[in-house]
């Protein structure tokens, strides 16, 4: 009985280490939202919403 339980318990214990470590890191590492500034207007944008142009980066408002 006594072997039994300590299976239980290691099965607990890599369920514990193992298993759930896992889906803590599960989460999208392209979380962090990077903003740029505009070269024309100095406005911070994100930086897919930007287009980089000659080295600098444009809004998507002053592309229009
Ligand atoms: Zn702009």
């Amino acid at each position: 009985m006594i072997a039994k339980v300590i299976i239980f318990v290691l099965i607990i214990a890599i369920i514990y280490f193992f298993i759930l470590p896992k889906f803590r890191s599960k989460k999208p590492s392209g979380e962090e939202q990077s903003f740029v500034e505009c070269s024309k207007c100095d406005t911070f944008v994100e930086l897919k919403d930007s287009t980089l142009r000659n080295g600098k980066y444009i809004c998507k408002e002053c592309l229009k």
